[in-house]
Order: C-alpha cells, then sequence, then structure tokens
C-alpha cells in the first residue's frame, strides 16, 4: 500500500526556443516597471542586449553574480536596486546567478524572473545556499521561490561543451538521490527517471556537438525536471559529500558532482534495491553506477577529485567532515567503506559495487 507527502512548489514554466521573446509580457504579467537585469562577469555583455531589448522596463544591469552566493555580493547588489528603484529581478544565467536573485528576493521579496543557462536547477528550489567568510550556510525558504521561470534553449547554445556535461551530471545527481530520498514519492520518481532518461541520451550528444538544438532542448528538459527533484525532497550522502568536499578544498561545483556521483550511488546501491531496479531499465544497464561513471569518460569529464584541486592529504580530512556530521541516508554511514568511496574517487577509479 502506498504512503507519501508529495510537495509540490509553485512555479510558473515557459519553455521552448526564443522564448526570451516573452520576457517583456511576464515583466508586464508580474506588473514590474524597473527590474533590475542579474548576470555573472563574463555574461555581461548578453544580459545588456538583454536590457537594451527590454527598453524603459530595465533600471539597471548588476553583473557581479558570483559562485556561491557570496553575502558581500548581495549586499552591493542590494544597494544597487534600492539606488536604482527596482521593483524586480530577471536573473539571466546559471545557478551563481539565479543564487544573487534568491539572495536579494530573501531579503526584498522583490519578485523574480529566471532565465537558467546551464542545467543547475538551482531556479526550481526554495533552497539557499551563501557563502560569509569562507563559510557556506544553506537554508530553505518559499520566500526565494522565483515567480516565474523561463528557459530558452537558445540561451543554452552558448554553454560550452564541458561545463553542459558537468552541469547536465550535476542534475542527473539530483535526479539519482530524489529516487531514494526518505520523502520519496511516485509523482518525483516520475519525474526524476524522466529527466535521467533525457539527459543520459542529450548529454553525449551535446559533447559530440554542442550546436545540436535537439540535444539542447532534451536536457533543459531534464534539467527542470532534476530541479523540481532537488527542490521537492531532501537529499543524501552524494549532495552532502559534495557539499563537504566543495567548502573543505573550494573545489568547482558541477565537476565534483560528476565525479563523486557514480561512487555515492555504488555506496548506496545495496540498500536500494527497488532504485537500482529503476536505473538499470532507464540506462538500459547492469551496472547504474558504472553506466554513470561510463557516461563520465563519454562526455569528457574529469573524473578524479586529485584533478579538479582536491589534496592528498583531503581523503581523511574529507572522511571525518562526512562522518562528524550524521544525516540521513538510506545505507548507515561507515567509515572505512566512506573512506574507500572518496579515496576512489580521489584516484578517478571506477566505483566498487
Ligand atoms: P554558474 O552559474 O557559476 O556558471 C558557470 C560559468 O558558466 C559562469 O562563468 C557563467 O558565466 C558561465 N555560463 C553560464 N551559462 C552560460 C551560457 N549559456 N553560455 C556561456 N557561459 C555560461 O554555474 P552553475 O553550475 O550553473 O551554478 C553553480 C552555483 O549554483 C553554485 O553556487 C551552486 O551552489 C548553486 N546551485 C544552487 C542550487 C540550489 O538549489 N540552491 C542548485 C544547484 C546549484
Amino acid at each position: 500500500m502506498k504512503s507519501f507527502v508529495y510537495n509540490a512548489q509553485p512555479a510558473r514554466v515557459v519553455f521552448g526556443s526564443g522564448t526570451i521573446a516573452r520576457l517583456p509580457e511576464e515583466i508586464d504579467r508580474l506588473g514590474l516597471k524597473r527590474v533590475l537585469v542579474l548576470a555573472t562577469p563574463p555574461r555581461e555583455a548578453d544580459a545588456r542586449r538583454h536590457a537594451e531589448f527590454l527598453g524603459d522596463r530595465v533600471a539597471g544591469v548588476y553583473a557581479k553574480a558570483t559562485m556561491h552566493t557570496p553575502v558581500s555580493v548581495t549586499e552591493n547588489a542590494l544597494r544597487v536596486a534600492a539606488k536604482l528603484r527596482a521593483d524586480g529581478l530577471v536573473a539571466i544565467g546559471g545557478g551563481s546567478t539565479t543564487g544573487l536573485a534568491k539572495a536579494i528576493a530573501l531579503r526584498t521579496d522583490l519578485p523574480q524572473i529566471v532565465m537558467p543557462t546551464t542545467y543547475a536547477g538551482s531556479e526550481m528550489t526554495p533552497i539557499l545556499g551563501e557563502t560569509k567568510d569562507g563559510v557556506k550556510v544553506t537554508q530553505s525558504s518559499p520566500r526565494v521561490l522565483p515567480e516565474v521561470v523561463i528557459y530558452d534553449v537558445d540561451l543554452t547554445m552558448t554553454l560550452p561543451a564541458s561545463l553542459s556535461g558537468t552541469s547536465g551530471m550535476n542534475a542527473i545527481a539530483h535526479a539519482v538521490e530524489a529516487l531514494y530520498a526518505r520523502e520519496s514519492n511516485p509523482v518525483i520518481n516520475l519525474m526524476a527517471a524522466e529527466a535521467i532518461g533525457a539527459l543520459v541520451s542529450a548529454l553525449p550528444a551535446i559533447a559530440g556537438n554542442p550546436h545540436d538544438r535537439d540535444a539542447r532542448s532534451e536536457a533543459l528538459y531534464g534539467a527542470w525536471l532534476c530541479g523540481i527533484c532537488l527542490g521537492s525532497v531532501g537529499m543524501a550522502l552524494h549532495h552532502k559529500l559534495c557539499h563537504t568536499l566543495g567548502g573543505s578544498f573550494d573545489l568547482p561545483h558541477a565537476e565534483t558532482h560528476t565525479i563523486v556521483l557514480p561512487h555515492a550511488l555504488a555506496y548506496n546501491a545495496p540498500a536500494v534495491p527497488a532504485v537500482m531496479q529503476t536505473l538499470r531499465a532507464v540506462l538500459k544497464t547492469d551496472d547504474p553506477a558504472i553506466a554513470l561513471y561510463d557516461l563520465a569518460g563519454r562526455i569528457g569529464a574529469k573524473r578524479a577529485l586529485s584533478e579538479i584541486g582536491m589534496p592528498s592529504d583531503g581523503i581523511d580530512i574529507a572522511t571525518d567532515r562526512a562522518m562528524a556530521n550524521p544525516y540521513w541516508n538510506p545505507r548507515a554511514l561507515e567509515r572505512e567503506p566512506i573512506r574507500t568511496l572518496i579515496a576512489r574517487a580521489y584516484a578517478g577509479e571506477p566505483p566498487q559495487a
């Protein structure tokens, strides 16, 4: 007999190609007159081009969004927003830009329209991670949920092949952990399986041809569903390990997820036979953990934490930190197997069943 809680997050989603043309009507629909356009520094020129197209609906452009949402950047953006009397936010970018919009919204309740340009999925979640004095603190609040999310495949065409691959693997990790989350439920399971299938077929195609629009569309569709998964249920070992590793050694977000995912899944596999059955069907393989490790190889991603900046003495440090902070996981955390997991991920070895 089924028993579950399904927690849907409210969101208006516009999806397609060329949907940036819908931005003016979405701004008007929210009754906004002076939006602040947010972006990262490398995407400033694009943001200004989009702002020009919006004409006098735009109060200004703030292109200083930074990975891990430093509070100092948010405070600066708040001053700019107040000075420009902005009445809403338009974030065009990946998780870093979305994070800045959410951080401003948390403090001001300004409505947000988010246009994601990576596969990170933050736009679908009530989660905000902020960094102050080198410490990242994560909170969950419905105040940070965007009012509107516009997915425009065209905006993802410039995402470099390597970042597309790791960003897509980051998204797959949300769906994989959703399948065995404590709060897993039939609706999220459907979305997770659909999302993994879409991304697993799209990512190698994008790696082969970053201009493949159909594959881009499929990847963005999958990423949207993965974002819903992340926003609806709690995460477990994989996300906690990535958080620990990223925070301890300042490792790049999407690459860390790409490397850790096969290992975390292999660790949890014995505790979640039904999930492994689902993944075998979706991935068309006998060994889903190895299939994800192989996928990372096929898309040209790095598979060793040693290659992305983790120091060798980090294996024991990360093991200590992972064990020190107990959290829910389908399989109990055992020190030696966790150390082995981290050591294998450090060395780039295949996951151990
Ligand atoms: P990102 O937003 O930092 O983008 C990575 C780089 O790619 C940046 O330099 C950016 O300018 C560039 N870029 C983005 N889109 C591009 C495009 N279409 N073309 C060319 N370049 C492009 O990276 P990310 O992986 O999307 O986001 C990572 C951040 O998001 C982290 O801070 C992470 O913690 C956060 N995050 C939060 C959640 C959540 O639910 N709160 C979920 C996932 C990620």
